[in-house]
Protein backbone atom coordinates (compact mmCIF):
# COMPACT_ATOMS: atom_id res chain seq x y z
CA UNK A 1 0.00 0.00 0.00
CA UNK A 2 1.00 3.36 -0.30
CA UNK A 3 2.74 5.42 2.00
CA UNK A 4 0.50 8.84 1.54
CA UNK A 5 3.21 10.73 3.05
CA UNK A 6 5.96 10.09 0.07
CA UNK A 7 6.08 13.11 -1.57
CA UNK A 8 3.98 13.82 -4.60
CA UNK A 9 6.87 14.43 -7.43
CA UNK A 10 10.95 14.02 -7.51
CA UNK A 11 12.17 16.98 -9.64
CA UNK A 12 15.83 16.90 -10.53
CA UNK A 13 18.27 19.31 -11.85
CA UNK A 14 20.02 17.51 -14.85
CA UNK A 15 23.46 19.36 -14.43
CA UNK A 16 25.67 18.83 -11.36
CA UNK A 17 22.72 16.49 -10.80
CA UNK A 18 22.38 13.61 -12.66
CA UNK A 19 25.49 13.69 -14.21
CA UNK A 20 28.73 16.29 -13.31
CA UNK A 21 28.15 17.78 -16.36
CA UNK A 22 30.21 21.05 -16.31
CA UNK A 23 33.41 19.74 -15.01
CA UNK A 24 34.01 16.82 -17.55
CA UNK A 25 30.94 17.29 -20.01
CA UNK A 26 30.71 21.32 -21.04
CA UNK A 27 34.45 22.29 -20.24
CA UNK A 28 35.57 19.17 -22.44
CA UNK A 29 33.35 20.11 -25.06
CA UNK A 30 34.10 23.70 -25.12
CA UNK A 31 37.89 22.83 -25.32
CA UNK A 32 36.87 20.40 -28.20
CA UNK A 33 35.52 23.07 -30.04
CA UNK A 34 38.70 25.78 -30.21
CA UNK A 35 40.81 22.81 -31.31
CA UNK A 36 38.43 22.25 -33.81
CA UNK A 37 38.43 25.78 -35.09
CA UNK A 38 41.97 25.57 -35.18
CA UNK A 39 42.09 27.91 -31.49
CA UNK A 40 45.26 27.47 -29.24
CA UNK A 41 42.84 27.56 -25.67
CA UNK A 42 42.47 25.42 -23.48
CA UNK A 43 40.39 25.51 -20.30
CA UNK A 44 41.76 23.81 -17.53
CA UNK A 45 39.63 22.26 -14.42
CA UNK A 46 40.25 25.35 -11.37
CA UNK A 47 40.28 28.19 -14.57
CA UNK A 48 36.21 26.84 -15.21
CA UNK A 49 35.63 27.06 -12.10
CA UNK A 50 35.85 30.84 -12.82
CA UNK A 51 35.05 30.79 -15.91
CA UNK A 52 31.49 29.43 -14.54
CA UNK A 53 30.97 32.84 -13.05
CA UNK A 54 29.92 33.89 -16.06
CA UNK A 55 26.81 32.35 -16.72
CA UNK A 56 25.50 31.08 -20.42
CA UNK A 57 27.89 29.69 -23.07
CA UNK A 58 28.34 32.77 -24.94
CA UNK A 59 28.58 35.01 -22.33
CA UNK A 60 31.41 32.98 -20.92
CA UNK A 61 33.43 32.66 -23.83
CA UNK A 62 33.07 36.47 -24.91
CA UNK A 63 33.81 37.17 -21.24
CA UNK A 64 37.36 34.73 -21.64
CA UNK A 65 37.64 36.30 -24.95
CA UNK A 66 37.47 39.68 -23.83
CA UNK A 67 40.76 39.03 -21.27
CA UNK A 68 43.26 38.24 -24.12
CA UNK A 69 42.59 40.36 -27.01
CA UNK A 70 45.77 40.21 -28.62
CA UNK A 71 45.14 36.69 -29.69
CA UNK A 72 42.81 34.45 -32.07
CA UNK A 73 39.65 34.77 -32.04
CA UNK A 74 38.96 38.13 -31.04
CA UNK A 75 42.62 39.57 -32.37
CA UNK A 76 40.57 39.12 -35.84
CA UNK A 77 37.35 39.97 -34.46
CA UNK A 78 37.42 43.86 -33.00
CA UNK A 79 33.67 44.65 -33.97
CA UNK A 80 30.63 43.70 -31.79
CA UNK A 81 28.60 41.74 -34.94
CA UNK A 82 31.42 39.67 -36.42
CA UNK A 83 31.98 38.37 -32.54
CA UNK A 84 27.97 38.09 -32.11
CA UNK A 85 27.92 35.59 -34.86
CA UNK A 86 31.24 33.91 -34.30
CA UNK A 87 29.99 33.14 -30.89
CA UNK A 88 26.59 32.00 -31.83
CA UNK A 89 28.80 29.23 -34.50
CA UNK A 90 31.26 28.10 -31.29
CA UNK A 91 28.38 27.52 -29.21
CA UNK A 92 26.25 25.66 -31.90
CA UNK A 93 29.71 23.45 -32.74
CA UNK A 94 29.89 23.51 -28.34
CA UNK A 95 26.57 21.74 -27.97
CA UNK A 96 26.92 19.25 -30.88
CA UNK A 97 30.35 18.29 -29.32
CA UNK A 98 28.81 17.89 -25.82
CA UNK A 99 25.48 15.86 -26.97
CA UNK A 100 28.22 14.05 -28.91
CA UNK A 101 30.15 13.10 -25.75
CA UNK A 102 26.04 12.25 -23.72
CA UNK A 103 25.33 10.06 -26.60
CA UNK A 104 28.76 7.96 -26.72
CA UNK A 105 27.46 6.97 -23.07
CA UNK A 106 30.91 8.17 -21.73
CA UNK A 107 29.58 10.95 -18.97
CA UNK A 108 29.22 8.94 -15.70
CA UNK A 109 25.72 9.50 -13.79
CA UNK A 110 26.02 10.30 -10.53
CA UNK A 111 26.16 7.84 -7.16
CA UNK A 112 22.74 6.74 -6.40
CA UNK A 113 20.66 8.99 -9.48
CA UNK A 114 19.24 5.67 -10.67
CA UNK A 115 18.30 3.65 -7.69
CA UNK A 116 16.68 6.76 -6.35
CA UNK A 117 14.93 7.81 -9.53
CA UNK A 118 13.69 3.61 -9.63
CA UNK A 119 12.59 3.86 -5.77
CA UNK A 120 10.24 6.86 -6.85
CA UNK A 121 8.77 5.04 -9.57
CA UNK A 122 8.14 1.73 -7.84
CA UNK A 123 6.32 3.95 -4.88
CA UNK A 124 4.28 6.06 -7.41
CA UNK A 125 5.93 9.26 -6.88
CA UNK A 126 6.21 11.30 -10.28
CA UNK A 127 9.52 11.95 -11.23
CA UNK A 128 10.89 14.70 -13.95
CA UNK A 129 13.68 16.83 -14.62
CA UNK A 130 14.04 20.34 -14.42
CA UNK A 131 16.64 22.21 -16.12
CA UNK A 132 16.70 25.58 -18.31
CA UNK A 133 20.12 24.00 -20.17
CA UNK A 134 19.13 23.21 -23.06
CA UNK A 135 16.23 20.66 -24.17
CA UNK A 136 18.39 18.52 -26.38
CA UNK A 137 21.53 17.92 -24.32
CA UNK A 138 18.89 17.30 -20.83
CA UNK A 139 16.62 14.47 -22.83
CA UNK A 140 19.60 12.79 -24.08
CA UNK A 141 21.32 12.74 -20.51
CA UNK A 142 17.51 11.26 -19.71
CA UNK A 143 17.54 8.37 -22.28
CA UNK A 144 21.00 7.51 -22.76
CA UNK A 145 23.07 8.16 -19.49
CA UNK A 146 19.46 6.47 -17.18
CA UNK A 147 18.17 4.10 -20.09
CA UNK A 148 14.67 3.50 -21.82
CA UNK A 149 12.55 2.77 -18.35
CA UNK A 150 13.71 5.99 -16.97
CA UNK A 151 13.21 7.48 -19.33
CA UNK A 152 9.46 6.59 -20.29
CA UNK A 153 8.58 7.31 -17.06
CA UNK A 154 10.63 10.31 -16.28
CA UNK A 155 9.36 14.26 -18.16
CA UNK A 156 11.56 16.81 -19.05
CA UNK A 157 11.44 20.34 -18.60
CA UNK A 158 14.36 21.98 -20.30
CA UNK A 159 15.35 24.50 -22.50
CA UNK A 160 13.24 27.32 -23.29
CA UNK A 161 10.11 26.00 -21.97
CA UNK A 162 10.07 29.08 -19.57
CA UNK A 163 11.32 32.87 -20.20
CA UNK A 164 13.14 33.02 -17.10
CA UNK A 165 15.68 30.36 -16.03
CA UNK A 166 17.00 29.87 -12.48
CA UNK A 167 16.48 31.09 -9.94
CA UNK A 168 13.61 31.88 -11.35
CA UNK A 169 11.26 29.70 -9.71
CA UNK A 170 9.63 29.33 -13.85
CA UNK A 171 10.38 25.84 -14.57
CA UNK A 172 9.68 24.22 -11.02
CA UNK A 173 5.85 25.99 -10.69
CA UNK A 174 5.66 24.57 -14.75
CA UNK A 175 6.18 20.77 -13.41
CA UNK A 176 4.16 21.29 -10.46
CA UNK A 177 1.26 22.52 -12.61
CA UNK A 178 1.71 20.10 -15.40
CA UNK A 179 1.95 17.27 -13.24
CA UNK A 180 -0.54 18.54 -11.19
CA UNK A 181 1.41 18.17 -7.86
CA UNK A 182 1.47 20.64 -5.10
CA UNK A 183 4.73 22.60 -4.50
CA UNK A 184 4.55 22.05 -0.87
CA UNK A 185 4.41 18.22 -1.84
CA UNK A 186 7.59 18.33 -4.23
CA UNK A 187 11.03 17.54 -3.44
CA UNK A 188 13.92 18.76 -5.49
CA UNK A 189 17.12 17.75 -5.70
CA UNK A 190 19.65 20.68 -7.02
CA UNK A 191 23.82 20.92 -6.51
CA UNK A 192 23.93 24.89 -6.51
CA UNK A 193 23.05 27.66 -5.44
CA UNK A 194 21.31 29.55 -7.88
CA UNK A 195 19.12 25.86 -8.09
CA UNK A 196 18.07 25.82 -5.00
CA UNK A 197 17.18 29.39 -4.59
CA UNK A 198 14.89 28.19 -7.50
CA UNK A 199 13.42 25.28 -5.78
CA UNK A 200 12.86 27.54 -2.49
CA UNK A 201 11.06 30.47 -4.15
CA UNK A 202 8.65 27.48 -5.74
CA UNK A 203 7.91 26.65 -2.07
CA UNK A 204 9.50 23.22 -2.88
CA UNK A 205 11.90 21.54 0.04
CA UNK A 206 15.28 20.89 -1.30
CA UNK A 207 18.03 18.74 -1.14
CA UNK A 208 21.43 19.48 -1.98
CA UNK A 209 23.85 17.09 -3.45
CA UNK A 210 26.75 19.38 -4.06
CA UNK A 211 29.21 18.78 -7.36
CA UNK A 212 32.37 18.87 -8.34
CA UNK A 213 31.88 23.31 -9.09
CA UNK A 214 28.87 24.09 -6.32
CA UNK A 215 31.09 22.46 -3.28
CA UNK A 216 31.29 25.10 -0.86
CA UNK A 217 28.37 27.45 -2.07
CA UNK A 218 26.29 28.37 0.70
CA UNK A 219 23.25 26.60 0.74
CA UNK A 220 21.98 27.90 4.49
CA UNK A 221 18.52 27.90 2.99
CA UNK A 222 18.39 24.33 2.13
CA UNK A 223 16.75 21.73 4.00
CA UNK A 224 19.73 19.24 3.79
CA UNK A 225 22.68 19.17 2.00
CA UNK A 226 24.95 15.83 0.94
CA UNK A 227 28.00 15.37 -1.22
CA UNK A 228 26.10 12.73 -3.09
CA UNK A 229 23.02 10.91 -3.34
CA UNK A 230 24.77 7.48 -3.15
CA UNK A 231 23.70 5.62 -0.20
CA UNK A 232 22.83 8.54 1.74
CA UNK A 233 19.00 8.42 1.49
CA UNK A 234 15.97 7.02 -0.08
CA UNK A 235 12.29 7.46 -1.13
CA UNK A 236 11.40 6.12 2.01
CA UNK A 237 13.18 8.96 3.69
CA UNK A 238 11.76 11.94 1.73
CA UNK A 239 8.40 11.10 3.21
CA UNK A 240 6.57 14.25 5.46
CA UNK A 241 7.49 16.02 7.33
CA UNK A 242 9.67 12.53 7.88
CA UNK A 243 12.39 12.31 10.58
CA UNK A 244 14.94 13.03 7.51
CA UNK A 245 13.85 16.54 7.15
CA UNK A 246 14.38 17.05 11.53
CA UNK A 247 17.40 14.89 11.54
CA UNK A 248 19.42 14.43 8.37
CA UNK A 249 21.19 11.18 9.02
CA UNK A 250 25.34 11.24 8.92
CA UNK A 251 26.40 11.47 5.55
CA UNK A 252 25.47 15.00 4.97
CA UNK A 253 28.47 17.43 4.72
CA UNK A 254 29.81 19.21 7.38
CA UNK A 255 29.83 22.69 5.31
CA UNK A 256 30.55 24.85 8.26
CA UNK A 257 27.70 23.46 10.24
CA UNK A 258 25.62 25.07 7.66
CA UNK A 259 23.37 22.25 7.18
CA UNK A 260 19.68 22.66 8.43
CA UNK A 261 16.98 19.99 8.92
CA UNK A 262 13.86 21.87 8.66
CA UNK A 263 12.67 23.14 11.77
CA UNK A 264 15.58 20.66 13.32
CA UNK A 265 18.54 23.34 13.33
CA UNK A 266 21.74 22.10 13.15
MG1 LIG B 1 22.89 22.21 -11.54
Amino acid sequence: MRNVDYPEALLFDCDGVLVDTEAEGHRIAFNEAFARKGLDHTWGLEQYGVLLETGGGKERMDAYFKTCPDVEPYKSLTDEASRKAFLKEMHELKTDIFNELIESGKLPVRPGVSRLINEAIEAGVKVAVCSTSNERAVSNIVKVLLGDAIAEKMRVFAGDCVPKKKPSPDIYNLAAETLGVSPARCVVIEDSKIGLAAGKAAGMRVVVTESYYTGGEDFAEADVVFKEIGDNFGIDDLTTPGSFWLNPPPGRTTQEEGVRGLGGGV
